[in-house]
C-alpha cells in the first residue's frame, strides 16, 4: 500500500509517495534537479551523474535512489552544483560541442543546464576525439560528436518503438552508440516517427529537412532556464 514519506530537500520540507525516486518526489513538489539521462517517459538509468544530490554527506543519483522517511537532501547547494559542473564540463570536451553552428541549440538540455549552471567555457582542456557522422539514412541522421551516451535512445527504441535500434559497444573513453545492423542507420527499421529520435537531450540524432524550423531566439530554453517548467507548477 502506498505511504506518504516525509523528507527534506534543501530545508524544505516535502511529501513523496513511498516507491518514488528523489527526483519523482522533487518533481512533483516543484523542486528542478538537472538530469540529462532521465526522462519521464523511460525508466530510470543513473548513468549521467547530473542528477547528484548529498545525502547523509554521501553523494547519490536522485534518479535512481528511493525517498525514506525523514531522509536530509543536500540539492542547490554550491558544494553539489559544483559537482554537476564537473560532470557537464567533462561531456562538453569529450564530445565536439559548438553550440553556435548547432541545430539543436537553444533545444539543447546539455547547453541549457550548462547555462543554468553559470558555465561559460569548460575548464578542462577539449580531446577533440575524432567521431563520425551517419547520415545514411534518408530522413535521419546520427552526429557522433555531440552523443552524451545518455542512453535515452536506447531506452526509447526498445521499450516506445519497440524496435531495440541502438546499443552501446566498447568502454570507457571508447564508449559509443552503435546501431543495431551490420551496417548504417539506413540499414535498421528507422522511422522519422520514433520516439528515439525526439527524445534526446542534445543535437546528436536529427531529423533531416527540419533544421531551424523554430527559429533561434524563440527556442524553448531561449528564453527561460531549464527547468523552470517543474519550478512553476508551484509558483
Ligand atoms: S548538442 Fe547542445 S551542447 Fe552540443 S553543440 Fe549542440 S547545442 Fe551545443
Ligand atoms: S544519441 Fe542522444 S539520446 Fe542517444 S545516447 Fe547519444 S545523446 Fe543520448
Amino acid at each position: 500500500m502506498e505511504r506518504i514519506v516525509n523528507l527534506t530537500i534543501d530545508d524544505v520540507g516535502i511529501k513523496g509517495k513511498s516507491g518514488q525516486t528523489i527526483m519523482q518526489a522533487a518533481d512533483d513538489n516543484g523542486i528542478y534537479i538537472p538530469r540529462l539521462c532521465a526522462h519521464k517517459e523511460l525508466t530510470p538509468y543513473g548513468s549521467c551523474r547530473v542528477c547528484t544530490v548529498i545525502i547523509n554527506g554521501r553523494p547519490q543519483s536522485a534518479c535512481t535512489q528511493p525517498i525514506a522517511e525523514g531522509m536530509i537532501v543536500e540539492n542547490d547547494s554550491e558544494r553539489v552544483r559544483e559537482i554537476r559542473r564537473d560532470i557537464i564540463d567533462m561531456l562538453f570536451v569529450e564530445g565536439n560541442h559548438y553550440c553556435m553552428f548547432c541545430e539543436k541549440s537553444g533545444n539543447c538540455e546539455l547547453q541549457a543546464i550548462a547555462y543554468r549552471l553559470g558555465i561559460t567555457a569548460p575548464k578542462y582542456p577539449f580531446m577533440f576525439n575524432k567521431r563520425e557522422v551517419d547520415a545514411s539514412h534518408p530522413d535521419l541522421m546520427i552526429d557522433h560528436n555531440r552523443c552524451i551516451l545518455c542512453a535515452r535512445c536506447v531506452r526509447a527504441s526498445k521499450d516506445i518503438d519497440g524496435k531495440n535500434i541502438f546499443q552501446f559497444t566498447g568502454r570507457g573513453t571508447h564508449r559509443k552508440l552503435e546501431v543495431n545492423s551490420e551496417a548504417n542507420l539506413k540499414d535498421t527499421d528507422a522511422a522519422i516517427v520514433d520516439r528515439a529520435f525526439s527524445i534526446c537531450p542534445v543535437g546528436c540524432l536529427i531529423r533531416k529537412r527540419k533544421g531551424f524550423a523554430v527559429p533561434i531566439g524563440q527556442r524553448i530554453y531561449d528564453n527561460k532556464p531549464i527547468g523552470s517548467d517543474i519550478e512553476r507548477q508551484h509558483q
